[in-house]
């Protein structure tokens, strides 16, 4: 197998990222009212915080997340620091599989630069941050045992946004965010299926729901052994047009 240029991933051990990650959903739960999510993603694991869904003013709600998030890391550090080691070993086996599959996936597209990073997070929620590279892995868990799918999850997408944004440019408007993140998903949900992709991690992720439709589509596509690109053009129209939504008011 030929050596293929890639991006190194860091795997970083930082609690002000969690926090962070704390107050970016609490906001987007407050303007969407979905406390529910809330639920899942922070307060079944650490019911200790639950309290605050009551706590009005910002400075003592933020301090105490502050608290609590250092004091976990601090009591969890042994675990988390092994982890995170273990994450790591587990990806350097598989990355120079993933970045040749990759590269002749997106036919040598080049990958976007950055300071690609992984952290660790005690919360439920593994969000990423498309234009900083940056995304967050469990450290526990079942989920674990999947550490090497969500890397090449997130690597995926962060090339996938880039390619897709580099040819479709007016995609990159936010009305069309909903549309463009169904249509990653479910790109990644086939491309990973395939059994050349399986063998750089032995257990799936679980798919979206919403992306049902356009997996079969992309499936399709992949049968007849479409291009990225050819499966944008072809697939994009439908998806934009499916899934766009109104504009909130
Ligand atoms: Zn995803």
């Amino acid at each position: 197998m030929k050596k293929v240029k890639y991006h190194n991933v860091k795997f970083l051990v930082r609690s002000a990222e969690d926090i962070s990650v704390y107050f970016a959903f609490e906001k987007e739960a407050k303007i969407f009212n979905r406390w529910s999510t809330m639920e899942d993603y922070f307060f079944k694991k650490h019911p200790k915080i639950k309290s605050l869904k009551q706590t009005q003013d910002r400075k003592t709600k933020k301090e105490f997340i502050e608290r609590y998030v250092k004091d976990y890391y601090k009591s969890h550090k042994e675990l988390i620091g092994k982890r995170m080691k273990e994450a790591e070993t587990r990806w350097k086996k598989v990355e120079q599989k993933f970045f040749y599959l990759a590269d002749k996936l997106f036919q040598k597209y080049p990958w976007p630069k950055g300071d690609y990073r992984a952290f660790v997070t005690i919360w439920n929620i593994f969000p990423r941050d498309i234009s900083k590279k940056t995304f967050q892995l469990p450290y526990k868990g079942r989920i674990f045992k999947k550490v090497e799918a969500i890397i090449v999850h997130e690597m995926l997408h962060f090339l996938f946004y880039d390619y897709l944004f580099k040819y479709f440019p007016k995609y990159k408007k936010s009305q069309y965010s909903y549309a463009v993140w169904v249509l990653s998903e479910a790109f990644n949900e086939v491309i990973m299926a395939e059994p050349k992709w399986r063998k750089i991690f032995s257990l799936q992720l679980q798919p979206y729901p919403e992306t049902v439709i356009v997996r079969k589509k992309i499936r399709e596509l992949r049968k007849n052994k479409k291009t990225v690109k050819e499966i944008l053009e072809e697939l994009l129209p439908f998806v934009i047009q499916k899934y766009t939504r109104p504009p909130s008011k």
